[in-house]
Formats: C-alpha cells, structure tokens, sequence
C-alpha cells in the first residue's frame, strides 16, 4: 500500500522488506518506508510522522545495521536519494549529500591528487552513516577531515554544526544518541599531491582490505568494537571462535570480527553467533565484547 506525504505529494510505502537494504542481507519490514529525494520531502516526512506518533529510523547504506527479523515498527528514512556532490576547486573541499556512497567520494579526492579519504575506500557506507558512525579505518576516521554537517532536526528545521558540537569519539558521534537527520557533509581535504601518489595509495588501502577481510559474502564489517586491551578479532581467534556458526551465520575464517551470511542466514542466527562469541570471549578474558553494529528492532 501507499500513501502520500500531505505537503510534496511524496510516496510512503507500507511493509518493505529491508534486507536488501541492508549489506548483512537480513531483517523484516518496515511498516511504512521511504526515500525522500530533497530536503522538503524528508521535512513532510518527519513532520508526517510525528503527527501520526510515529518512531523514526534512518537508513544509510545499512553496513552497519543488525535489523530484527521482525522489522521495524514507524517510519523507515532512506538516505538512498540525497546523492550529489559539489566541489570547490579553489578550497579543495567536497560537499556531498548524505546517500552518496564513501567509497565515491574517497576515489573522486584522490583522481584530484586531493590527499585525506584514501583510508574511506574500503568502507561501504553513506557519507551521513559514515558521520553519524565516525567511521575510520588505517588510523583515519571521519572527524579527521569534516568541516561542517547540515542537519535536520525533528523539529524539521534545517541547522549547520561543526564538528566540535559532535562529540566525535573512537567509533561515536553524539548524533547515534540524537535523532538528528543528516543532510550532506563538507570535507576539507588537502591539494597538491600528485594524483598518481594518491590513487596509488587509495588502490593500495582497497587492495589490502579485500585480501584480509570477507568481501564476497554479505557481513557488516567490524561486529563488536575494539576493547582498549586488544583487537576484538584477536580475542575471537583466540578463544578458537573463527568458523563458530548458527544457521547460515558465521565468524569468518579469514577475519574473527566479523560474521558472515553464508545464503539464509536471519538476523535471529547473527544475534545468536553474536551472543556466543561475547559469552566465550569473556569466559576466558574477562572482557565484554561491546557491539559496533547497531541492533534495531527486538531481538
Ligand atoms: C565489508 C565492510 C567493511 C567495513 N569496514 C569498516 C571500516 O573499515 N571502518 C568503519 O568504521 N566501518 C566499517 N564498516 C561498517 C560501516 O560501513 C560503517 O559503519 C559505515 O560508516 C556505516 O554507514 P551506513 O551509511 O551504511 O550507515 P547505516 O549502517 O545505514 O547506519 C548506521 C547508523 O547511522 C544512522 N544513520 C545512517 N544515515 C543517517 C543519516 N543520514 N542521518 C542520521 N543518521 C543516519 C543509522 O540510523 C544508524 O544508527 C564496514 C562494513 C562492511 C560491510
């Protein structure tokens, strides 16, 4: 079924399924789904779930989302169709829409010999779950190069924050706990290098994640977050965890900290991996694994 927003006119369906948008390939669906194309789209859409008392949650490219096989109640906000980005020659900064992809945006800075996202290219989210998250990888993350955000708040009303107001940390950002929408983000990257220096180190930060990490198989990158004492995936290998596997879900061979969908896995099979591997883990290391994924829905 579908309605319409009462402002724009904008199609919200009902009951979609949201594995597919997710990069674990599981979950149920949501009650009412959309994808607004422009700020006044996503503005009516809060504006019509708050009128209807309806809970709200975001989507981005959904890489680092456990959802529920029972799905979603509320209003699902997919970021899939804020995709643009701008550039400004003169201060070698980007301004990119909150769906466009990271990897995109790390090869278009480095074809500019634009050096600061090389490590971004291997992380398959959007830019604003990419904020939202801090991602990072090879001792970069997103703080390191963000100038400002534009947000929506539920208010519906649009602001600009700096970075200093997001409370980055390890993995975190104020907005995980805020529902705040984010809209497009500015990078301040730096020029002057050659472009074959930063292509060449962009190629090179892809070329070594795919050989260690499970790139053909559905998964959410990095499932449990790094405790101060060591790497998660040391402590999963360890306790001999490595190919531990409920239904279609298991840790994967080649990198512990992440658990791959074999085919049919459920959400229900992920949870209870991950349900083992902290119980195990803090049998023989007194340490509990701390989610990075984000679980949505009961479980
Ligand atoms: C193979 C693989 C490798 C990975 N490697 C890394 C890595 O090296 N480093 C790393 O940090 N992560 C990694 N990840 C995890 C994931 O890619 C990152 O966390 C990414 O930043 C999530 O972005 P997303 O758009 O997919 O967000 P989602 O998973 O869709 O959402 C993440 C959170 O952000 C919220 N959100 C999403 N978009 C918005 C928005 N526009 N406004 C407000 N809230 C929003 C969601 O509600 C949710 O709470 C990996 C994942 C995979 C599958």
């Amino acid at each position: 079924m579908s309605l319409y927003l009462p402002e724009t006119k904008f199609p919200i369906q009902s009951e979609v399924s949201l594995a597919p948008y997710t990069s674990l390939r599981v979950g149920g669906k949501a009650e009412w789904y959309i994808a607004p194309e422009n700020c006044e789209q996503l503005q009516d859409s809060l504006i019509w779930a708050d009128k209807e008392q309806l809970p709200v949650t975001f989507l981005g490219g959904g890489s680092n989302l456990l959802i529920s096989d029972r799905g979603l109640p509320g209003l699902v906000i997919s970021a899939r169709n804020f995709r643009y980005l701008k550039i400004d020659e003169e201060a070698a900064q980007m301004t990119v829409g909150a769906g466009m992809p990271l990897p995109t945006v790390a090869w278009k800075a480095a074809k500019r010999g634009w050096h600061g996202l090389e490590w971004a290219v291997g992380v398959p989210g959007t830019v604003g779950g990419s904020v939202v998250m801090n991602a990072g990888a090879h001792g970069k993350c997103m703080a390191d190069t963000l100038v400002t955000i534009v947000i929506v708040n539920t208010d519906g009303h649009l602001e600009r924050l700096t970075p200093e107001a997001l409370d980055f940390r390890y993995r975190s950002s104020n907005l995980q706990y805020l529902p705040r929408w984010v809209v497009e983000a500015t990078f301040q990257l730096q020029p002057g290098y050659s472009k074959q220096h930063v292509t060449t180190t962009t190629r090179t930060h892809l070329n070594q994640r795919r050989s260690t990490q499970p790139y053909d198989k559905p998964s959410c990158g990095s499932v449990f977050r790094n405790p101060p004492e060591q790497a998660a995936g040391w402590l999963i290998e360890q306790t001999g965890l490595k190919g531990f596997q409920v239904g279609d879900a298991q840790v994967a061979d080649c990198h512990a900290n992440f658990i791959v969908n074999r085919g049919q896995a459920t959400a229900q099979d992920i949870y209870r991996v991950m349900q083992h591997v902290q119980e195990k883990v803090e049998q023989q290391w007194s340490i509990w694994l701390q989610p990075e994924v984000k679980l949505l829905g009961e479980f």
